[in-house]
């Protein structure tokens, strides 16, 4: 069976599969590492409540990597186990994602594909929202104290409180409460806004506990997939193979196929289809983690208001992560460093090796200092002296790492996928995901990977 093959079952992949599944003529399969359950009603109570981040140490349901870094491993993706926070980037991001790849990434080109993916439960439709998408978008209407006593400790610092932080161009300073992907006080990730809705249809096939290990090739067009299954190993052929393995496994999975830098490939003994700078680039949020003493509270979703201030967001998690400790996270949302991602083994069991490049630049450590004094101003504490062994000392990253394989035009050096996702110099291989976001982007990434993925999609099934 030939047809599309989309490789994980993630944020990106979920849209992918939905959309062009909509397509009878279409066959899709997805290729999934994690569960898959037969049915939403199968999938397990606690994975639905999103008052719970399935990443502690006893999780089966996370890859992980060095340096805490975690990716959902399950029906949904990193989608399913986050914090269900759903902003969509300020105007200025498309401004500079537009500059490397085109104008089909332009503000206003995405807003309308922002607008038909999500019904906002609290405004309704207008110029900033839509009311008819299937990912249901709505605010906390009680918060938590830790977070009611957080946004009063903004208005007393003097910030404005903004009724709608998906408005306008985003570029707003001031607090307000995060738009969250809950329904009925359910999480509503994108399996259960996507991928369960579309299950049923016979032309579209969804298998987990499969992990791709390798793409095959006929020359330089991608033929198919290798996998493994418990202890069985297969290969999948394809017309069309859709990388929505995110972005530490998308990257990682080119390499070992042969896609990246000629010389770390090489090195590895893994010939060369195509030299690209696959993980040559990469960006994440690092983030500043301020303890201080707090009761513990009733359990609610992890992040109800956030200040946004330029390039630094401020976050009053309500969750205790140390025992009698709440946690107030400053995250810097445009660091100018850059990180890398490279391959340590050419054999899938060995996780690549990512760099996130955070504090490397004076300008970044600046912006973090910056927004730690602003949330000692805030929590009314003396903190530091903050220097760099303190920064450091209280560093932690954001999980949003992204860029892996970044979109630009062919005459870009540092690009991998051309504005539609299609790798350069490849045929039948395009990769949607996270990975092929070409600039830092000032919010979470949520909201802009399901923008990615429709748009990749439309394009598509054009
Ligand atoms: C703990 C956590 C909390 C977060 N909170 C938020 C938040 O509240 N708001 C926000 O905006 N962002 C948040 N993020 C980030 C956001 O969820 C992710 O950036 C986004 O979901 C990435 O989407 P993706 O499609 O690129 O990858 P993923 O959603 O990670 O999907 C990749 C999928 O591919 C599968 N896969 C990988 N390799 C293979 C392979 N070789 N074969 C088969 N399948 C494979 C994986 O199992 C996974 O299902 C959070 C991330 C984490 C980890």
């Amino acid at each position: 069976m030939a047809g599309t093959l989309i490789v994980g079952a993630g944020s990106a992949g979920c849209v992918l599969a939905a959309r062009l599944s909509a397509d009878p003529a279409r066959t899709v399969r997805v290729l999934e590492a994690g569960p898959v359950w037969p049915a939403l009603s199968a999938m397990p109570a606690a994975l639905r409540d999103p008052a719970h981040l399935p990443v502690g140490p006893d999780s089966e349901v996370v890859w992980r990597y060095p340096g805490n870094l975690v990716r959902g491993r399950l029906a949904g993706g990193s989608g399913a186990i986050n914090g269900s926070y759903f902003l969509r980037p300020p105007a200025a991001d498309f401004v500079a994602w537009s500059a490397a790849a085109g104008r089909r990434w332009s503000f206003d080109a995405v807003l309308p594909v922002f607008r038909g993916l999500e019904n906002d439960l609290d405004f309704g439709a207008g110029p900033d929202h839509g009311d008819s998408g299937p990912v249901p978008v709505s605010r906390t209407a009680d918060p938590a104290p830790v977070s009611v006593a957080f946004a009063a400790r903004c208005a007393a610092a003097g910030f404005t409180e903004l009724t709608d932080l998906n408005a306008g161009s985003g570029a707003a300073e001031g607090f307000g409460r995060v738009p969250l992907t809950i329904s009925g006080g359910r999480r509503a990730g994108p399996a259960v806004t996507h991928l369960y809705p579309a299950a049923a249809r016979p032309n579209l096939t969804v298998t987990g506990e499969t992990t791709v290990t390798r793409l095959l090739w006929r020359g330089t067009r991608v033929v198919g997939v290798e996998w493994t299954r418990g202890a069985e190993r297969g290969t999948s052929r394809a017309d069309q193979v859709v990388l929505c393995a995110g972005a530490v496994e998308s990257a990682a999975l080119l390499l070992r196929s042969g896609i990246g830098p000629e010389a770390q490939l090489r090195a590895l003994g893994i010939p060369v289809v195509r030299p690209a700078p696959v993980g040559a680039w990469c960006t994440d949020h690092p983030e500043i983690g301020i303890e201080y003493p707090g009761e513990p509270g009733r359990p609610a979703v992890a992040l109800e208001y956030v200040l946004e201030l330029a390039d630094l967001e401020l976050r009053p998690y309500t969750p205790q992560f140390t025992a009698g400790l709440r946690r107030l996270g400053v995250a810097l949302m445009h660091p100018v460093a850059a990180g890398e991602l490279t391959l340590r083994a050419p054999e899938a069991s060995v996780p690549p090796h990512i760099d996130q490049g955070y504090l490397r630049r004076s300008p970044d450590r600046a912006a973090l200092r910056d927004g730690v004094d602003i949330a000692a101003q805030i929590l009314g504490r003396r903190l530091g002296p903050v220097d760099e062994a303190w920064l450091r000392a209280h560093l932690s990253t954001s999980q949003h790492l992204s860029g892996t394989c970044r979109m630009g035009a062919a005459t870009d050096e540092r690009a991998v996928v051309d504005e539609y996702g299609r790798v350069h110099g490849i045929d039948g291989l395009v990769v949607a995901d996270l990975s092929i976001v070409p600039v830092p982007l000032r919010r979470g990434p949520q909201a802009a990977v399901m923008i990615l993925a429709a748009a990749i999609a439309d394009y598509m099934v054009v």
